[in-house]
């Protein structure tokens, strides 16, 4: 069993972290184009700073949460706010900035595999103007955070899953966002690794990220004590 030195991490991102984002759903439903709604009248509030499970079966509309969060799909009706936005309102640059305060995580981890590590982590953040020598002082303790300082220069393809996905982490929160979003990031992982991702974004949340992370695994959840919002038949019901 593989561990990875990510609690003891001395090099911790703390002080740039803001405090964490909030979100709400007010009255929110979405249809999408073929008529049958996902979401149907939704109200719901995840605070600055929590860290909560979503579940619910296939199709039951998760993703389309998630998505609905960093303007990927507008509401059919309602509003969808994150801090002071109304995110079904932002188009073009305002969207493109509500987008860096989120981090977001795929379960299929999407990294370009003609380039190393270092380089799929970094790259959005030299699309975004920063300058080397921030890129330099944010790359190594966010290496760090997820285990991978030694494979900084491998490709994706040399490394196991689990890897992948901390790769693909570590690329979400470089520009330490307030809030990341994790779509099934544990989907195509073993336990060992799984718990591994979870530390990881509950490392995050412990320096003031706001997380959300969708799942179909009860055993994890239930391993964590996070609230946890049910998605089914259209309506998202918060356990505490
Ligand atoms: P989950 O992530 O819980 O598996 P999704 O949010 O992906 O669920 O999907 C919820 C429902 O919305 C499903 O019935 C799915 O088929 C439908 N859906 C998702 N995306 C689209 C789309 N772009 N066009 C039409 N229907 C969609
Ligand atoms: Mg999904």
């Amino acid at each position: 069993m593989s561990t990875v030195n990510i609690i003891k991490d001395p090099d911790s991102q703390k002080e740039d972290i803001p405090v964490g984002s909030r979100v709400e759903l007010r009255s929110v439903t979405k249809a999408y184009a073929n008529n049958s709604y996902t979401l149907l009248n939704v109200s719901l509030n995840i605070k600055k700073g929590e860290f909560v499970f979503v579940t619910g079966s296939s199709g039951s509309g998760k993703s389309t949460f998630l998505k609905l969060l960093y303007g990927q799909e507008l509401p059919t009706q309602g509003e969808v706010i994150v801090d002071d936005l109304n995110v079904e309102k932002l188009r073009g640059d305002r969207l493109s900035l509500l987008r860096r305060r989120i981090g977001i995580v795929f379960q299929d981890y999407k990294l370009i595999p003609q380039r190393t590590v270092a380089e799929n982590i970094t790259f959005v953040l030299q699309a975004q103007g920063y300058t080397r020598k921030e890129i330099q002082r944010r790359l190594e303790p966010t290496l760090k955070l997820v285990g991978l300082l030694s494979k900084a220069d491998r490709f994706p393809d040399q490394l196991s899953g689990g890897e992948q996905q901390r790769v693909s982490i570590a690329r979400a929160i470089i520009a330490t966002p307030p809030l990341i979003l994790a779509d099934e990031p544990t989907g195509n992982l073993d336990p060992d690794n799984s718990w591994q991702v979870i530390q990881i974004l509950q490392k995050l949340n412990s320096f003031g990220a706001t997380v959300i992370v969708t799942t179909h695994d009860e055993q994890l959840v239930r391993k964590c004590n996070h609230p946890v919002i049910q998605v089914k038949n259209g309506k998202l019901s918060r356990s505490y």
